[in-house]
Formats: C-alpha cells, structure tokens, sequence
C-alpha cells in the first residue's frame, strides 16, 4: 500500500494525471467516489488552448477515437444584430492554436470513463465506489479509505488533490479557497434529435432575459446552457422545466436555433450560479491541487476542461523532473496558474458583463460593442484569450483600459 503518488478524485484532472504519471512509470492509486459516471451538466466543450495541452499530454488520439468532435466555425447571435449579417460573418476556429480545427467536444461522462481506462490500461491501481475517510499530509502522507467494506491506507509521497470543487485534500492541506460573488444563473442541458443544425458550427446569443450557448457534440447531439438573472432563480424549476428551458431559445436574433427548441432533453437540466475561484498557493507539504480543486474560472468562458488539463502537463512535467526521493517543487505551477486565473477571471468577468446582463442598458452595451468591435478588432481581444490561451494576447488587454473600452455604451 505505498505509492508515489495518491490522486483523490478520477473525473478529468485525476484520470489524466493517473494516466500520464503512470505511462512515466510512477505507481499510481487512483481514488474514485463514484460508482459510474452521470451527467451532472458539466464540461463538454475544450477551447482550442486547451486541445493543443490535451496534444502535449498525447491523449488526442485517445479522445478522438473515443468519438470527440471539431466545431470549426462561431456564430454571436445579439438582439441588436441582423441574423444574416451574424451568420455571414462566422468567425473561423483554427485560427487559435497550431495545428488545431477548433474546440473539441466530448461527452462528459464518457470523458471521464475513457481517461480512467486509459489510467487503468497506463498500470495505475484505480478504484471505484471509495469512501476517503482520512487524508495526513505532511512529510508522509496517507491517505484511508473503505472500499468493498474493509477500510484501508494507503502511503505515498504526494497525495494529488483532484476531487472538483468541493476537496478534502485542500480541506486538509489548509489552502484558502477564494471565490467571488455570483453573476448570473447558468443552466445546461444535453439535446438530442437536433435536426437541421450545421454540427461544425457553434453559437452563443442574448435576447431579452436570456444568454444562450450551444456547443455540438457530432450526430444530433448539441450541448446547450442559458443564463438568466439571479432574481430569477425559480424560472426553470418544476416539472416542465426542461421544456420552458428549451422554450427560451426560440429568439428572433438567432432563427436556427429552433432547430434546438424542437429537440428532446437526452440528460438532467441543472443549474448553477456562475463565479469565479482561486487558490493563492495550490501545493502543500505532500500534495498538490490540480483543476476545479485548485479554484476555476466561471464556466462563462467554458474553459475548466483546458484549464485542468493545462494542470496536469504543468503538474506532471514537474514530477517527471524530479529525481526519486526528492520533494518537487510546486512553485513555478502557482505563479503560473496565479497569473493564468487572473487573466481569465478578468476575461470571464467582462465577457459576462457583455452577454449574461440584461436590460436597455445591457443591449445598449452590446449593441455599441458589436459595432465597435467589427470595425476594430483589438476590441475583442478578451475572447481570442478564451480561444487560444490567456497568454496568447497582451497583458494591457487585462486591465482597466481594455475593460472601459469594451463596456463603453
Ligand atoms: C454548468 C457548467 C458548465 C461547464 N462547461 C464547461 C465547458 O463547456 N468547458 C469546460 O472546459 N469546462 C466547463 N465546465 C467546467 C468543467 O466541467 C470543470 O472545470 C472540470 O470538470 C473540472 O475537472 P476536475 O477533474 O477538476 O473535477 P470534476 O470534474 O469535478 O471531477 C472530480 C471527480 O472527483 C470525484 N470526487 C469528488 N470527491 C471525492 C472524494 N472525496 N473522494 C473520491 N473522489 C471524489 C468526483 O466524483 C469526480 O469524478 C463547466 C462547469 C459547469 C458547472
């Protein structure tokens, strides 16, 4: 029961983690709470940034033989935009990254299913259906855990935090989650028998009270979320919440998106509020926090799965570098992941200012920033950071200047 690594948590950042390190020849235990995978409405869109750190991982294959899917072009719908005039001017996505057609989607579940049978076919031991009921950090952690009714610990140099948002291992390690405060409701759903919607396209739009997003996942499949005010927090609620949920994208600005409203739910709609989190330092003495555990971004920008795997290449190469026996160290990983979250709070912050506020206002904004940014380009610079990576444009475009010229009315 001594391993160099115990990674707590099996969803994206555990099962590539497992994987990764033990294809290095690490011994790996792989803890995961779950008994399968369910949709619990989470990511399914990986940005174009976060397709070249799934290449680095050498995990592309492995997802597109798993059936991942390219979108290759990107429609903004807005009430204050002719629909045509939206649609001819789609913006094309592999101008993000090298090498890369687009965003990748994936099923969630299934995501997560094939990096933990990838983790298992690499040599990590992986476990399903584990209750952690103790984690030591420090010079010698353990971490204890029942699994088939006998309870267990087990030693390892580094215990790896991947267990999402809610940790034990930051619990344990005593690092201060900060988080601000929520924006805006943000609803999601999985839609089937989707006839008619170009599958290489994605779009996002505002209309009255209501943002939407839509991510294809290949065949008549599309990924969909809403956002809407927080005072509305009952609008989707009960019985045929799903059915008024789909309602909503029934809008005069984005005429294809009926196609969307005449499919049928194939999953749970949830809701969540949107904000953003981070961590100051994500490593303790005997273990380290990777993805959602070490603080995310509001899902706004759809940018957790790139985020995550971004950990594990960083995490990993520093592991790999470190000779046995040595403790590694974490600190190059926190400066960089301090700074990265602080482009994309910033870059979420400001894209939820455009799209998920309502009102005159709010569609004034818009209207002007739409104008504005077709004749000048460098306007939209926030969002070619959400594509290809916080440190693929100018630090200026994170600051106060950028902001007010964006949000200008
Ligand atoms: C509404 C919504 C939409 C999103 N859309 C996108 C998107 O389009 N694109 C994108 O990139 N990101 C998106 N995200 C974010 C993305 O889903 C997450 O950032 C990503 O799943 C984080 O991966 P993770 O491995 O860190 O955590 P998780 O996916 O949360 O996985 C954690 C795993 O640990 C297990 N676990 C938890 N506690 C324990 C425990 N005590 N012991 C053992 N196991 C445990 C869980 O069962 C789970 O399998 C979205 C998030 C939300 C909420």
């Amino acid at each position: 029961m001594t391993y160099d690594l115990v990674i707590v948590g099996a969803g994206i950042g555990g099962s590539a983690m497992a994987a990764t390190m033990a294809k290095s020849g690490a011994s790996v235990l792989l803890l995961e709470k779950s008994t399968s995978y369910e949709d619990r409405v989470r990511g399914e869109w990986i940005a174009p940034w976060g397709v070249a750190e799934v290449r680095r991982l050498g995990l592309y294959d492995l997802l597109m033989e798993a059936g991942g899917h390219h979108i290759t072009s990107h429609v903004t719908y807005d009430e204050s935009r002719d629909p045509d005039a939206a649609e001819t001017t789609a913006m094309p996505l592999n101008i993000f990254a090298e090498n890369v057609p687009g965003p990748l989607t994936i099923g969630h579940p299934h995501h997560c299913q094939t990096l933990f049978d990838e983790a298992v076919r690499c040599g990590a031991a992986a476990l399903r259906g584990v209750n952690v009921t103790n984690i030591e950090l420090g010079a010698s952690p353990t971490v204890t855990y029942d699994h088939d009714g006998a309870e267990h610990t087990a030693h390892a140099a580094l215990v790896i935090g991947a267990e999402g948002r809610m940790s034990p291992t930051r619990k344990q390690a005593g690092i201060k989650l900060h988080q601000d405060k929520p924006h805006h409701w943000f609803a999601g759903l999985l839609v089937e028998g989707v006839e008619g919607w170009d599958p290489s396209r994605q779009a996002i739009g505002t209309e009255g009270q209501f943002g939407f997003l839509a991510f294809p996942q290949g065949g008549d499949k599309v990924r969909v979320y809403g956002g809407y005010p927080l005072a509305e927090k009952g609008r989707f609620a009960g019985e045929d919440g799903a059915r008024k949920f789909l309602d909503s994208f029934r809008m005069n600005c984005a005429p294809a998106n009926r196609a969307i409203a005449d499919g049928t739910p194939a999953g749970p709609l949830l809701s969540y509020f949107n904000n953003d989190s981070w961590t100051d330092e994500p490593f303790a003495e005997g273990a380290v926090l990777i993805g959602d555990a070490a603080g995310w971004n509001d899902p706004i920008n759809g940018l957790g799965l790139s985020i995550t795997y971004r950990d594990v290449r960083i995490v990993s190469d520093i592991l790999k570098a470190t000779p046995k026996g040595k403790t590694p160290d974490f600190s190059s990983y926190a400066s960089e992941r301090a700074e990265r979250m602080r482009r994309l709070r910033f870059a979420g912050h400001l894209q939820a200012a455009l799209d998920m506020e309502f009102g005159d206002e709010a569609r004034a904004r818009r209207k002007s920033y739409h104008e504005r940014s077709a004749a000048d380009p460098t306007l939209g610079m926030h969002g070619a950071a959400i594509m290809g990576g916080p440190e693929s444009v100018p630090a200026e475009v994170f600051t106060d200047a950028h902001r007010d010229r964006v949000l200008q009315g």
